[in-house]
């Protein structure tokens, strides 16, 4: 009993020590944010299209090696990665930005504005960071620099991954998060967790969009060809009609939504983008090509998708004498957020951004290549507001346009984030 004061002492010395290791690391978090701004701005005019990213991997492999990590780089043509040991024992976690531009001529008035042009589908395009990855990149060089001053601080391991290509490679190429997996990324060391974040126009600055569970959709892209015989269009009967073919087929499909797919569960999307046949008036054409997107948030309800679609435009082919021919190219799976890697995680974000920072943005039928890394390995992937506060998010130009704007004091909130979630996982 009388030893308490002599206990109570040490244990506010320890407090005093911490909280002052702590203080180093805040400073050092406040002390980048000129530089990150600085890195961003450069990046953000000088934009590269996806698995084209050579400069942007090179700064960041310049700037890894400089704070002494051993750096591999070329994974998936153009992803760096690098591992960062902390002075105590733990876990390792990763830590991922995404790192390719847009083909987006931008607009913005911007000083550092894109000016780049570069070659996309055989056209000359504008490039432009129209999705933010600039700030991503910037924000997990930022974040690289401030654990490794601090490794003393660390417990575990940290890996930083820069991606290539996770608004899709070029056409025949592979790119991304995938091809990073397939080349062997968590074979070599496979994290106990992945985290990411992404800008978001729609929200303000200063806070985050948070899901558990599924946050965003499962993408695919399907081609159909629905092939007839071409006559006269003054004689239909001596031919194959695709094109009303093509009709009963587009307005079948609707029913695989509306009246086949169990809507309570998960909801769904199939839209056709395109439909192209014939050429003049009086022609019955021999083909009608169409494309379009499905979109899911189930990975039971995304197969179920796939076979009616398939059956749907096989049968209403046939009932007309044309045949279907369906072609279904798989895009990036369901983001999931791991619900209790969020749970444990929640306190880390409501530290940096508040409990009402926190805001629940609703299941979003875009997609993110993320969702291959959190298949893997239990992932948490939030959204940072970065639209000013004295403007109207609802309105604000959306990721992806060629007005996109980004307000930089948002931006220190991710390297907070990242520190603050690396710091808080559990240790044991
Ligand atoms: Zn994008
Ligand atoms: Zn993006």
């Amino acid at each position: 009993m009388n030893h308490k004061p002599k206990y109570i002492c040490l244990l506010l010395m320890l407090s005093c020590v911490l909280s002052s290791v702590q203080a180093d690391l805040q400073t050092d978090i406040q002390n980048i944010e000129e530089k990150m701004l600085d890195w961003r701005r450069h990046i953000h005019a000088n934009p590269e299209l996806s698995n084209r990213e050579f400069k942007t991997a090179e700064m960041v492999a310049k700037h890894l090696t400089s704070l002494g990590m051993e750096v591999q780089t070329g994974i998936a043509h153009t992803g760096v990665v690098a591992t960062l040991k902390g002075d105590h024992p733990g876990p390792l976690l990763a830590l991922r930005a995404d790192m390719d531009a847009l083909p987006v001529t931008e607009e913005t008035d911007i000083p550092f504005a894109s000016k780049v042009t570069s070659t996309y589908r055989g056209e000359t395009v504008g490039v432009m960071h129209a999705c933010g990855h600039d700030t991503h990149v910037a924000i997990l060089m930022a974040a690289a620099e401030v654990f490794a001053k601090n490794t003393d601080q660390l417990h575990g391991s940290l890996m930083f991954i820069f991606q290539p290509a996770e608004e899709g490679a070029p056409t025949g190429e592979e790119g991304g998060a995938e091809l990073m997996l397939k080349e062997g990324l968590f074979k070599q060391q496979k994290p106990e967790a992945v985290f990411g974040l992404h800008v978001t126009s729609s929200l303000p600055s200063g806070a985050i969009g948070l899901r558990m569970g599924p946050a965003m959709a499962a993408v695919d892209s399907f081609e159909l060809k629905v092939k007839g015989r071409q006559t006269h269009g003054s004689r239909p009967w001596s031919g194959v009609d695709p094109i009303v073919a093509s009709a009963h087929i587009i307005t079948s499909v609707q029913t695989i939504v509306s009246r086949q797919t169990d809507i309570t569960k998960a909801p769904a999307v199939v839209s056709f983008g395109a439909i192209k046949g014939g050429i003049r008036n009086n022609i019955i054409p021999d083909e009608v090509t169409m494309v379009g997107t499905i979109r899911n948030f189930d990975m039971g309800i995304r197969a179920d998708i796939h076979k009616q679609l398939e059956k749907i435009t096989t049968t209403v082919a046939d009932a007309h004498g044309a045949v279907a021919d369906l072609r279904i190219d798989y895009g990036y799976p369901v983001t999931v957020n791991n619900p209790q890697l969020g749970e444990t995680m929640r306190g880390a974000l409501i530290e940096v951004f508040g409990e009402r920072g926190i805001i629940d943005p609703g299941l979003i039928t875009g997609a993110e290549d993320f969702s291959y890394f959190a298949e893997e390995v239990p992932g948490l992937y939030f959204f940072m507001g970065v639209t000013p506060k004295d403007q109207d998010h609802t309105t604000a130009p959306s990721n992806h346009s060629p007005l996109f704007y980004v307000e930089e004091a948002a931006l220190l909130n991710g390297v907070k984030a990242f520190v603050q979630l690396v710091q808080d996982y559990p240790r044991s």
